[in-house]
């Protein structure tokens, strides 16, 4: 579908990619895996309540990783999705009375506002669900042929014919054991997956963990052919396995999402793909912390979310929003507060200030600091610091700097420098 447009980052004296990350499935910090053409997947939303600063957070994480790379002189691909058909969707489509297709339309226009005024990259490829549906299917027949998916028996309340994946054959079948993506204990797997989406008590399933692949159809929900499955509609985590393997080399470099996907989702959409074709899905898993407000998870279902698209319009900066964001670390769970968002328009008033002085023009310095604190797990707050440092010398009086060496790349100033590096449009 339709991406949004955020014009490319100017290009940056190349800077030497020492990036250490963190990787869930591996436990530590370390090397993503690729030195010359990266390729991320980040997990799109799920259309109905777009944009709160949780989702803005994961967003802007993800864009640092890539603004990262490119500043490094990699090439990147990246695929982001939008599940645009799900059952979240359905039940507030239903409940307010509005067409689900018309309900998802609205509420990814309003994401790609969000995203082009957060100044985030566009992805090469942003695609729906409601595109990919053969793809699916054809993924489902895959995993129903070799035997790592199922096809559960009707009971009361469901039809005959859903199909789910096997955690049991696929560990017996493939190098992936359930857990070992999102390495989360086998007692906290059992607690969340009903949090999650999961439905561990639906009778005929052979293990309660087992994801749904495949829903047939019901009276009144949205189907699809499904070939030889039947008519009926994708599960969650097959969209993203399929879609980022479609799109993207095998296996890609990083998948990124909120730490609320670690499981079920990026477990098992990694699952499904090496049940699909013995290669990981992905060479590490990096998550974002979650974004709180008044002591509690921001979230949809608590009701309790800060809208990126409610903040604009009363006047707040996007690039102040953009700075509270980077002034977390990304792995952190944190709190969204009034006093965050002051103190960042005021500093981003201070760095403004200080691109008027003469030190500006000259940004090759800062540039290198700021390269180098995103090294280690991409830490945009001491890259910040170094911003604040610089700006603070800079509006002390500091001295012109001495021009560049006849010959030398062309220096790039301080604004361009973080604009294209941290994405501060100041
Ligand atoms: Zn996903």
């Amino acid at each position: 579908m339709e991406s949004w447009n955020v014009p490319r980052p100017a290009a940056l004296p190349a800077q030497p990619d020492r990036l250490s990350i963190h990787d869930t499935s591996a436990g530590r910090q370390r090397h993503p895996g690729n030195t010359a053409e990266a390729s991320l997947y980040v997990c799109g939303i799920t259309p109905y309540d777009a944009t709160h600063i949780g989702h803005a957070n994961t967003y802007v994480t993800f864009d640092l990783l890539n603004r990262y790379w490119r500043a490094s002189g990699q090439t990147v691909a990246y695929v982001q999705n939008v599940t645009d058909v799900d059952d979240p969707l359905l039940e507030r489509a239903t409940a307010t009375g509005v067409d689900w297709r018309e309900l998802a339309a609205e509420q990814t226009a309003l994401f790609r506002s969000d995203m082009e005024a957060l100044n985030v990259l566009a992805p090469d490829h942003f695609v729906g669900a409601t595109e990919t549906v053969d793809w699916i299917v054809n993924a489902v027949e895959q995993l129903m042929a070799n035997g790592t998916a199922y096809s559960v028996p009707g009971t009361d309340g469901d039809p005959d014919g859903d199909i789910y994946f096997s955690i049991d054959a696929a560990e017996a079948a493939t190098d992936w054991t359930l857990g070992s993506i999102g390495q989360l204990s086998a007692a906290d797997m059992v607690q969340v997956f009903p949090e999650r989406g999961g439905d561990p008590h639906r009778p005929g399933k052979r293990n309660p963990l087992d994801p749904l692949l495949w829903r047939v159809a019901r009276p009144g929900e949205p189907s699809w052919d499904g070939g030889s499955l039947g008519t009926g509609r994708p599960g969650w985590h097959i969209e993203c396995s399929v879609i980022a393997r479609r799109l993207l080399p095998v296996p890609f470099t990083v998948q990124g999402g909120g730490s609320d996907l670690r499981f079920p989702h990026h477990e098992f959409s990694a699952a499904h793909a090496t049940a699909a074709d013995g290669q990981p899905l992905a060479k590490s898993f990096v998550h974002a912390g979650m974004v709180g407000l008044d002591g509690q998870k921001m979230s949809k279902s608590l009701g309790n979310l800060v809208l990126v698209s409610q903040l604009l319009p009363q006047g707040v900066e996007a690039v102040a929003i953009r700075t509270a964001l980077m002034s977390n670390h990304y792995r952190s769970d944190w709190e969204w507060t009034g006093e965050l968002l002051q103190q960042s328009t005021e500093r981003v008033a201070r760095w403004r200030q200080a691109l008027s002085h003469e030190a500006a023009s000259d940004g090759r310095a800062v540039l290198e600091a700021m390269h180098r604190a995103l090294s280690e797990d991409l830490d945009a707050p001491a890259a910040l610091r170094e911003l604040d440092r610089w700006a603070e010398s800079a509006n002390a009086g500091a001295p012109a700097p001495a021009p560049a060496p006849v010959g030398e790349d062309s220096t790039p100033d301080v604004r361009t420098v973080a604009n294209s590096l941290l994405g501060l449009e100041l």
